[in-house]
Parts: C-alpha cells; sequence; structure tokens
C-alpha cells in the first residue's frame, strides 16, 4: 500500500475488490507518464534515468546503513521470504501523489523515483512496504479483506509514521503533529491509507474498520518491538536486539 495521502488508484473497468493502485505505477504497463514541459525545465523531470539511478543508490544505501531496514530485511529472511533488491524493490516513475507502494500480485516495493528523491524519504517507504511485505509474508495478509488492509496500515503507521520516520528521516515533519496524540495520529494516518486504496469505501466506513481491529493491531509491534520515538535511540535499539525476536 503505497506511503502517504494520496494513495488513490485510478479507475479501472475491473471487479473494485481489485484495485490496488496499480495504476499509480504507470511503469507497470509499459505506459511511461510524459513529463509536461515545465517540469522538465524547473525540475530535469526528463532525466528519468538519472533519477533511477539515484533512487537505486538511495535504496542500497538504505539496506547497508538503516538500522530499520536492515531489522526488517533481517525479520523477513527470518521468516523465509528474504529480499533480492533486484527481484523486489523496484525503482519506478509513479503517479504524482504517491511516493511508493506494495504489489501485493508480485510481492515487490514500489520506490517513486519521481518523488523520492532523499535517502531519508526513501527509508521511510523502504520500512512501511517492508512491513506490509512481512504482513503479508508472516500472516497470510488478504489485502482485499478490508480488515487486514486497515491492520497493516495500521502496523505500518504505528511503527514508524507517527513516530521517528515522520519527522526525522522522512523528511517530512510537517505531516507529524506533535500535539496529535500517537494513537490518534496512528488512526487518521491509516484511515487515510485504507481510503486511498479503497475508493469504493466511505470515509465512515473506513473509520469503522480501522476502529474495530486497532487496539489489537496497534499493539503488535512486531516486528520493530517498539515504536520508534523521535531523537532517541530506538532505531539502533531496535535493531540491536533483532536476537530476542529471533531474527539474525
Ligand atoms: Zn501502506
Amino acid at each position: 500500500m503505497p506511503v502517504q495521502a494520496a494513495e488513490t488508484s485510478a479507475a479501472t473497468p475491473v471487479d473494485k475488490e481489485d484495485k490496488w493502485g496499480y495504476d499509480l505505477y504507470p511503469e507497470r504497463r509499459g505506459e511511461a507518464p510524459k513529463p509536461k514541459w515545465w517540469q522538465v525545465a524547473l525540475f530535469g523531470a526528463g532525466q528519468n534515468n538519472v533519477e533511477k539511478t539515484n533512487c537505486e543508490r538511495n535504496v542500497y544505501n538504505c539496506f547497508q546503513n538503516s538500522p530499520l531496514v536492515r531489522l526488517m530485511y533481517s525479520a523477513l529472511k527470518a521468516s523465509g521470504c528474504e529480499i533480492d533488491l533486484r527481484r523486489h524493490i523496484a525503482c519506478e516513475i509513479c503517479d504524482v501523489k504517491v511516493s511508493g507502494g506494495y504489489d501485493p500480485m508480485l510481492n515487490q516495493v514500489v520506490v517513486c523515483q519521481n518523488i523520492a528523491r532523499s535517502t531519508g524519504m526513501v527509508q521511510g517507504i523502504l520500512v512501511h512496504e517492508m512491513i506490509h511485505m512481512f504482513d503479508a509474508c508472516r500472516h497470510d495478509l488478504d489485502f482485499k479483506n478490508v480488515e487486514h488492509l486497515a491492520c497493516t496500515e495500521i502496523r505500518a503507521a504505528n511503527l514508524t509514521h507517527c513516530s521517528f520516520l515522520s519527522a526525522m528521516a522522512q523528511g517530512d515533519a510537517s505531516f507529524f503533529n506533535v500535539k496529535q496524540q500517537h494513537a490518534q495520529c496512528v488512526k487518521t494516518k491509516a484511515i487515510a491509507s485504507v481510503l486511498a486504496v479503497r475508493q469504493d469505501i466511505s470515509k465512515e466506513e473506513a473509520r469503522a474498520v480501522v476502529d474495530k481491529v486497532f487496539v489489537k493491531c496497534y499493539n503488535d509491534l512486531e516486528p520493530i518491538g517498539r515504536r520508534v520515538r523521535r531523537n532517541s535511540t530506538d532505531m539502533i535499539r531496535a535493531y540491536q536486539e533483532r536476537g530476542n525476536y529471533g531474527y539474525e
């Protein structure tokens, strides 16, 4: 499931149950969007190869240096779902509304090379999507089941966005409202993520389903084992203690 609020999926003439946001990743359908002239002029959006190279370098750096990405890698490996960078992580051009996503059909994380340009942002996307990947691997997750979807989005928001990563690592401090209760932040984020993926349900329905599974999923901190607080050593400690959870 894509990162951040605008996880919309374009309408496709298929069963609405099948909308997983694939249309957000036009490269998957061989239709790379042509940059508008002003994007080329102002942002160099035409330099797709440079973008892809930078994106892949950032992904590689995260797998080398980010304790949380390495922890998720270890957790996935210990669960029998080892990641091969070339097979499971893809840098692609996306619809400008999303920064990343998880494709459950291909078991692949998509990092949007035209949006996620910093290592910190790539780290945030990788950890969020790797939590979905972990849930899919470990818990037989059915992404078409909206309760399952709500649960994995709660977990991803809980373990990352509403804590350390949103403000510090993802370079997205404005998203993190310090006055907001942590649980409320997780709820808000999870509802937005569910709505983005499932345009066929209303905001009230999304809120109801998030509320229904909230306590159980909010308290499920596997595999990170703690909510990573801002400005703390939690991220490093979580990685160092990975042996406690059976991950090496
Ligand atoms: Zn998600």
